[in-house]
């Protein structure tokens, strides 16, 4: 038996589950890890809550991260012992997922733990993390650099927007984090951000094209303030969507892409090939500071998961939520 976040479409709820649910896992190259972190992400909230429709089969347990150790492989890529993390891949979606004291998984989407990297540091940093340096390198392939200008991160004080004013702001960019909650100016110039303004300067409408105020920009709000970036991106800016915390819309012109050659990046983490998965997960273990990770990441037990959802929900957590699966 293992404990597991367990959603059957009626409820959903902590609780004893057998092994023998993680059968509906198949393939010749399953591994099995013993879960030591998860995480919630924005995504797991809406799985959680029901909010939207994140699970694609009943019953599941959620969650789109894990880190722990592998137990038994059936691929020799990996053996027992051996520290390792999972994102997406259609994990706590389509599968089980990371909210429960055990998984299994295809070896092709499992990802070694770089070295130097704790388990828990890889849930702190976990698919917001990921997404953010997706994004950076994003950015950077698209020729972005320091010297072109500010860079905008939009939903600064969430989990995406944490870790990539972090990323950019060690890679010398000026970072000017676009947040709701002025109160934690502090802590976003903590994280290395130059200047903090409010999220309503974003979030309505205006011209087509704006005064060029952004080099580039991380956003992953979408929605009217994606729509505001764009239209106040300089000549050949590139800006990365990541989200859509404020909505699915994109109520934008094709001016600033055809006037101004702005380059619009999706990002996809779930999907993401594993070349760039390694890469993204070598630079995140060699930009990240361990203890500037810890202050940004509140630590709550598997039992604490659900209610947690919520808070995530009203964009009242800050920086990121790791979840110790053991308690
Ligand atoms: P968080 O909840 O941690 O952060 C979201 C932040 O967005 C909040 O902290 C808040 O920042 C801001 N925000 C919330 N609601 C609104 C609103 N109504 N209008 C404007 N801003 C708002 O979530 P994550 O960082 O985990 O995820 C952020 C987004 O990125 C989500 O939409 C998520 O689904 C998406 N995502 C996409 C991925 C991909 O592969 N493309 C992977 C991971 C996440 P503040 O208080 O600073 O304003």
């Amino acid at each position: 038996m293992m404990r597991a976040i367990w959603a059957d479409g009626s409820t959903v709820e902590l609780r004893e589950v057998e092994d023998s649910v993680l059968d509906s896992t198949t393939g010749d190259d399953l591994v099995d890890i013993r879960v030591e972190w998860s995480t919630l992400n924005y995504k797991d909230a809406l799985a959680v809550t029901g909010k939207a429709k994140v699970l694609r089969t009943l019953p599941l347990i959620p969650g789109i991260d894990l880190a722990g150790v592998v137990e038994s492989s059936a691929s020799d890529a990996y053996t027992p012992g051996d520290a390792v993390l999972v994102t997406g891949y259609g994990i706590g979606e389509h599968t089980n997922g990371g909210l429960a004291e055990r998984a299994r998984v295809p070896a092709g989407h499992v990802v070694r733990v770089p070295d130097g990297m704790t388990t828990r540091d890889a849930m702190r940093i976990g698919t917001a993390g990921f997404t953010s340096m997706l994004a950076v390198h994003a950015l950077e392939r698209h020729g972005l650099t320091p010297a072109a200008g500010d860079v905008v991160v939009t939903g600064a004080a969430g989990g995406v927007g944490s870790i990539a004013v972090i990323a950019l702001a060690r890679r010398g960019f000026r970072v000017v984090a676009s947040s709701g909650r002025p109160e934690l100016g502090d802590y976003l110039s903590s994280l290395g951000a130059a200047e903090t303004i409010g999220r309503d300067k974003l979030a309505s409408a205006g011209r087509p094209l704006e005064k060029e105020r952004w080099a580039g920009a991380v956003d992953t709000v979408g929605s009217q303030t994606l729509a505001s970036v764009c239209a106040a991106t300089a000549r050949h800016g590139v800006v990365a969507a990541c989200g859509n915390a404020g909505g699915m819309d994109f109520p934008a012109t094709v001016a600033p892409f055809i006037l101004r050659g702005v380059t619009l990046v999706g990002i996809d983490s779930v999907m993401s090939p594993m070349d760039q998965r390694v890469v993204a997960w070598d630079a995140l273990a060699a930009d990240l500071d361990p203890e500037r990770l810890a202050a940004m990441t509140d630590e709550i037990g598997l039992s604490e998961a659900i209610g947690a959802c919520d808070r995530l929900l009203a964009g009242s957590v800050r920086g990121r939520l790791v979840v110790d699966v053991t308690r």
